[in-house]
């Protein structure tokens, strides 16, 4: 069993549904999900696709279930012509409270970089989203030694402009990308000395409230039987759950999993 290990920070169980579930599989998730939950010492976040994110929200706030309902992207845009996207303020309206950016899957197959990622992050804070902003490195540059320099430069240019008062209530997701739907998950040890490192490098650049005030979730392959370990990290301030979030008995575990 695990050791208790005493939370500074509120603990946050964070469920990336990508691109599954319609209105009703995410209503039927919900319903199933929140007598499984009851009791819970983490705060839940589900991040729904764009369509779902109304009815859900509309649908937890019915059920005054404990689930944070939020988006998985958005458009640095305050609004305008730019066909197929979605503006913060639509989010907000629609009843998400937060938005992930620059997950591995944007930045790689869309192509997002730290600069669009960065104006996303000002936007989202400047609308009132809470961002969880997800920084990871690939297998080739942990092999090649560069974790850590890969992970500065994703924070300094994905954050650049943030107060130092904003940067106390962000949200951070480290998600090395090879453990992302691979089934390999990160050691506890250095899912921890990541999360060490990159609640250093906050604290140098935005200083000790910042860093004592922002969580940073763990994320890639997340799984009920290595949730409880990973959240006894001194650093590790919750899980950013891809895979295991689909299904409320899988994901309810992990959200059990942390016990207070
Ligand atoms: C993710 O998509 O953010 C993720 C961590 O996925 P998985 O849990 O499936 O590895």
């Amino acid at each position: 069993m695990p050791k208790k290990s005493k939370k500074t920070r509120p603990v946050i169980i964070a469920g990336n549904w990508k691109m599954y579930k319609t209105i009703e599989e995410a209503a039927a998730f919900v319903k199933t999900l929140v007598p499984l939950i009851e009791g819970s010492k983490a705060k839940v976040y589900l991040s729904a696709p764009f369509t779902a994110i109304y009815p859900t929200a509309k649908l937890v706030e019915e059920l005054k279930a404990p689930v944070v309902i939020g988006a998985q992207n958005m458009n640095d845009a305050r609004e305008g012509a730019f066909t197929g996207e979605v503006a913060a303020s639509m989010l907000k309206n629609a009843g998400a409270r937060f938005v992930i950016l620059g997950h591995s899957e944007r930045r790689q197959i869309f192509g997002e970089d730290d600069t669009f990622i960065n104006k996303k992050v000002r936007r989202a804070l400047s609308e009132g989203l809470e961002p969880i902003l997800c920084v990871g490195e690939t297998l080739e540059e942990r092999e090649n030694g560069k974790a850590y320099e890969v992970l500065q430069k994703q924070i300094e240019g994905s954050l650049a402009e943030v107060s130092a008062e904003a940067m106390s209530s962000m949200i951070l997701a480290y998600e090395p990308v090879w453990a992302i739907g691979t089934g390999k998950v990160a050691k506890e040890k250095d899912a921890e000395d990541a999360h060490h490192f990159l609640r250093e490098l906050v604290q140098n650049r935005w200083g000790k409230e910042a860093a004592q005030g922002i969580k940073i979730l763990y994320g890639g392959s997340v799984k009920p039987d290595n949730a409880a370990n990973l959240l006894v990290e001194a650093d590790v301030d919750g899980l950013l759950v891809g895979g295991a979030s689909l299904a409320p008995e899988s994901f309810s575990r992990i959200v059990n999993a942390f016990s207070g």
